[in-house]
């Protein structure tokens, strides 16, 4: 039986998995909606891996989990690397890519942006805030100019002249978009503009001050765009790579890591029959009031957190 090990991203949008070999080779992969329910989200996606992995062949022994939700998925799982995001993406990256220098991220609610020498993460910075800059602004303009996400990309390279769109902010760029159309500009050429806007806007916010290096490499679910990747190779004037599974890298990073880590606990992928409930608590034991998350497995405490001091601490029922 060959070792595998498990990578999981969960965002507040997709979640995304990967099982992988002792060579980081992909045995098993998915990428699906998070639909408000991270819990729900893994459990449909561990069956998923489950039915994709050669069980004959591999045997998953170690877990990682990244994301939003890592905390909780992490305890769910009984995973043995639970990692931020900004690290599970360059591990991932770096493992496809290992001379990579700057990392372009946009995924469908936040962009990134990570520096990286020697295979070592140097400078990074995310924006959560301004939602010009994202998936879920681009596939809403789509929508609105009557394209289907997955041809916007192309059409945006057949323009010849992309049109100026003011895209600071959603309301701005929304309104200059109906008055561009209305005053006859192309909408291959709207869409290209869009695609320049999007990532004028990322340069100028989340890549501010930043010195951006090649090899670049471009990820996130907007990476394939095929018009803003255009877009990012003429604003900087290097090529950009954007590999078949950029979309998974975090969660191919924490996979990694798990392999790292060499702690190993055979996993099952059964948590899907096991019901797992959150609940909030309020400390109330001093003004700050933390807010406790409270996980349960059937009726069972498994973990707790979100307390700032040890007064509010809630004992685990289990190890
Ligand atoms: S956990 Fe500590 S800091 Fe937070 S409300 Fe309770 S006593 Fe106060």
């Amino acid at each position: 039986m060959n070792k595998a090990y498990l990578g999981i991203d969960i965002g507040s949008i997709s979640t995304k998995g990967v099982v992988i070999d002792e060579n980081n080779e992909i045995k098993a992969k998915e990428y699906l909606w998070t639909e408000g329910n991270p819990i729900g989200a893994v459990k449909r996606l561990l069956s998923i891996l489950k039915d994709q992995l050669d069980q004959e062949q591999y045997q998953v022994v170690a877990v990682g989990t990244t994301g939003s939700a890592r905390k909780l998925i992490g305890v769910v799982t009984e995973a043995t690397v639970v990692k931020n995001e900004i690290t599970a993406h360059a591990i991932g990256t770096t493992s496809l890519y290992p001379e990579v220098r700057t990392i372009f991220e946009i995924g469908g609610q936040d962009s990134k942006i990570i520096l990286i020498e020697n295979g070592i993460v140097v400078d990074y910075a995310m924006n959560t805030l301004c939602a010009a800059g994202t998936g879920a602004f681009l596939s809403s303009q789509a929508h609105r100019l009557g394209v289907g996400v997955e041809e916007f990309g192309k059409l945006a390279l057949t323009s010849k002249k992309p049109t100026q769109i003011a895209a600071r902010c959603t309301v701005f760029a929304e309104s200059d978009l109906v008055h561009k159309a209305q005053i006859g500009h192309k909408k291959e050429d709207i869409i290209a503009g869009l695609c320049k806007s999007v990532v004028s806007n990322y340069l100028n916010n989340v890549g501010k001050g930043k010195k951006i290096l090649p090899p670049i490499v471009f990820q996130g679910g907007v990476s394939k765009n095929e018009g803003v990747k255009k877009a990012f190779e003429d604003a900087t004037g290097y090529p950009v790579i954007v590999d078949p599974n950029g979309h998974l890298t975090g969660a191919l990073g924490v996979a990694v890591l798990a392999k790292k880590s060499k702690v190993e606990k055979e996993f099952t992928f059964d948590i899907a029959n096991i019901e797992f409930t959150t609940q909030g608590a309020e400390c109330g034991k001093c003004s700050n009031n933390c807010e406790i998350i409270c996980v349960y497995r059937e009726d069972e405490l498994i973990d707790a957190w979100g307390n700032k001091c040890e007064k509010g601490a809630i004992k685990k029922a289990i190890a």
